[in-house]
């Protein structure tokens, strides 16, 4: 099988292109093709030589994501695009246009990607983990999420502003390839897409926080958390076995202050299970003295979790508690609804795909 392109960052195209005897300027132009025209395939690079396309095109797979699926919300804000991989897995990723919210004068475009088919967390709620572990995506195949998206907002004039790791698996369970791609994405000779402008929202994986808060990288770091008790989180999340509360709280402020980053917690609100007042309650008491922020959506629903989504009214006294007792939170609009946008929710459908 061909490697695939975008598993190579810029030193390792060097070397490959000097071992064909070409020059390194020739990797950067390679490099900014790919990263700054989003071409995609070897036949649009034509400032090259038609001797290193064909090359190219000889060692490398340019397109290693073959869309199968594409469905926009009825209120055309978010599009979602089931992808086969070339080994058959599946993943999705998914876009999401804020037009009232601006970033350096452009819109907000909010991706979101996978970093693995299926997930080992196996989160009871999750689309994902109900799918169970397939495997961990490369560096390259996260990297071809965002260029696939790059190239469709481009054409359109637009731009992706923000990039959340909160796709399909766990970010941290696929530690090395997800910060290579984020490395790759951030190169300025690329991409360049700002390590401020990322978000990893982890389930709790503790070795790893404490390694990414020793690497004091700029991406923002998420942490879904859910519940307050062991009891309660280990029955929603068997990573709490694992990891339990107590360890988890202690890890992320050791992140605060490594890093004097705030932290977000994910809070995904369930009627009568974790939006009651007294929930809101102890979640304040629990975050007290940490900087951070709690984002709160109302569950999406799933076929194998019997849990509803708080209403409007639960999740507005939720948030007016919390910030009562001064941890500052937002109530996410839940988007594409109408589409499953909950990331798992197309992939991990047993019923045949309408054609697109
Ligand atoms: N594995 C990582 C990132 C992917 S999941 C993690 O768990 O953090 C991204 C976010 O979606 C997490 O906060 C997760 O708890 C949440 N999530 C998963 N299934 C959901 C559902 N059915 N409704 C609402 N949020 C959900
Ligand atoms: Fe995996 Fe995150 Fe889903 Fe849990 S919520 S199963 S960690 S993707």
């Amino acid at each position: 099988m061909k490697r695939l392109i975008y598993d190579l960052d810029l030193l390792s195209l060097t070397e490959t292109l000097n071992t064909w005897g070409q020059p390194a300027y020739r990797a950067v132009q390679i490099w900014q093709g790919l990263y700054r025209n989003f071409w995609n395939s070897p036949e649009e690079f034509t400032n090259l030589p038609k001797s290193l396309r064909e090359h190219l095109a000889a060692e490398f797979d340019f397109q290693p994501l073959t869309p199968t699926l594409k469905l926009d919300s009825r209120d055309g804000q978010t599009r979602k695009t089931l992808f086969r991989l070339p080994d058959g897995r599946q993943i999705e990723a998914v876009l999401m246009r804020y037009d009232h919210e601006t970033h350096q004068g452009r819109s907000r475009r909010t991706l979101c990607i996978s970093t693995q088919a299926g997930c080992a967390m196996g989160c009871v709620f999750c689309a994902t983990g109900q799918m169970g572990f397939q495997r961990h995506l490369t560096s390259g195949e996260i990297v071809a999420q965002v260029m696939y998206y790059a190239r469709l907002l481009a054409q359109q004039g637009e731009t992706v502003t923000n990039i959340v790791l909160m796709g399909m698996g766990e970010p941290f369970h696929n530690y090395e390839n997800t910060m290579k791609a984020i490395d790759q994405l951030n190169d300025p000779q690329g991409y360049s897409f700002g390590a401020r402008r990322f978000t990893i929202s982890t389930s709790g994986l503790v070795p790893a926080i404490r390694r990414f808060a020793a690497e004091k990288r700029q991406v923002n770091l998420a942490v879904s958390l859910h519940a307050v008790s062991d009891e309660a989180r280990s029955a929603m999340m068997p990573v709490n076995k694992k990891y339990p509360l107590a360890e988890l709280l202690s890890a992320c402020r050791e992140y605060v202050q490594a890093t004097g980053r705030r932290i977000t917690f994910e809070w995904a609100l369930i009627e009568g299970v974790n939006d009651t007042p007294e929930a809101a309650r102890s979640l304040a008491n629990l975050l007290q003295g940490l900087l951070c922020h709690v984002n709160a959506i109302p569950l999406n629903p799933t076929h194998g979790y019997t849990g509803r989504a708080s209403t409007r009214e639960r999740a507005a006294i939720f948030k007016q508690i919390l910030e009562q007792n001064g941890i500052p939170c937002t109530v996410r609009v839940r988007r594409g609804i109408d589409i499953q946008a909950g990331c798992g929710q197309l992939a991990s459908r047993t019923e045949p795909f309408p054609v697109p």
